[in-house]
């Protein structure tokens, strides 16, 4: 049956294969409602996506005193209007950036009290439904000081915790990851009673397929990463961690790629059914619960 689908032109066959309930998902996109916004969903829509990962955006022109409760409407709001302007269900992922960290120690608020109660919230809007995940979470992507690695760490642990009760999975912005630093977060993990497959690593390199891990792997999905995975056999996500700018640049690559390298799975992958099914299926689904997809999938 699926043999038949691929043989009409492939953009043809997206389109079938999100009609039989495939999604076709990306896990990392970043929105504003002064850049793209609905022309970027657009972009993905028409390249054959059908839901995607909206993850808040931090905006530093918001006061830092009630900073999470405004940055978790505003992002809510856009998925309201995605949902009410495009018709597709996406699932939102709500908490605080690692780097929110630098600015509320610059402006005297203590980072570690303020980013957990930025955790309690974003916990809050997941119980009543609004969201879905916790993160981006986790430490900065570049070295720094122990001390901050240790704060930010302990920020991780909590949200780990919260996760755990809530159910919900915990999106993770770090370093790229050694073995040892797939081990630490597995331990941190296994301690506050959160399943391994609940935590994904955002932006993992394919280079970390080597490494054995509970943990899923989301993956940039540029056309050499793509290429590199398509073989792995292993549980992944795709993401284009697409960062909508009033500038109109492309940041970090369009937010058509996901669907895009679907086309180039069914073109140079034989065992394409499986991929796609791990990847635009079972993972997304697993993580964010059959529901939000539902209207996505609907013909
Ligand atoms: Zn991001």
């Amino acid at each position: 049956m699926f043999k038949s689908i691929v043989e009409g032109g492939l953009l043809a066959d997206l389109k079938k294969i999100s009609g039989m309930g495939y999604i076709i998902f990306d896990n990392h996109m970043h929105l504003r409602t002064d850049g793209r916004f609905l022309n970027a969903v657009d972009m993905f829509l028409k390249a054959g996506g059908n839901s995607f990962n909206l993850v808040n955006l931090p905006d530093a022109r918001l006061p830092l005193d009630d900073y999470y409760s405004r940055l978790y409407s505003y992002t809510v709001r856009m998925s309201e209007i995605i949902t009410e302007e495009r018709r597709i269900s996406v699932p939102v992922t709500l908490g605080p950036y690692p780097l929110d960290y630098f600015r509320f120690k610059e402006n005297g608020y203590d980072p570690v009290v303020e980013m957990k109660k930025g955790i309690d919230l974003a916990a809050k809007l997941i119980e009543q439904g609004k969201a879905n995940a916790l993160g981006e979470i986790g430490r900065p992507h570049f070295p720094a000081e122990p001390e901050i690695v240790d704060h930010c760490n302990e920020i991780t642990e909590y949200a780990m915790f919260i996760a755990s009760d809530l159910g919900s999975p915990l999106i993770l912005h770090t370093e790229d990851l050694n073995p040892e630093g797939y081990r630490f977060l597995e331990k941190m993990a296994d301690h506050a009673s959160l399943q391994q497959s609940m935590l994904v690593k955002h932006h993992a390199i394919p280079e970390d397929f080597a490494i054995q891990t509970g943990l899923i792997r989301s993956v940039l999905a540029s056309r050499p990463n793509v290429r590199k995975i398509m073989n792995s056999g292993l549980r992944l996500l795709l993401e284009t961690d697409y960062v909508d700018d009033p500038s109109l640049g492309w940041k970090v690559i369009p937010p058509d790629s996901v669907p895009k390298r679907v086309e180039l799975i069914l073109a140079e992958v034989t065992e394409w059914e499986k991929l796609l099914e791990n990847i635009f299926l079972k993972e997304p689904i697993r993580l964010f619960g059959e529901d939000i997809f539902k209207r996505t999938t609907e013909p």
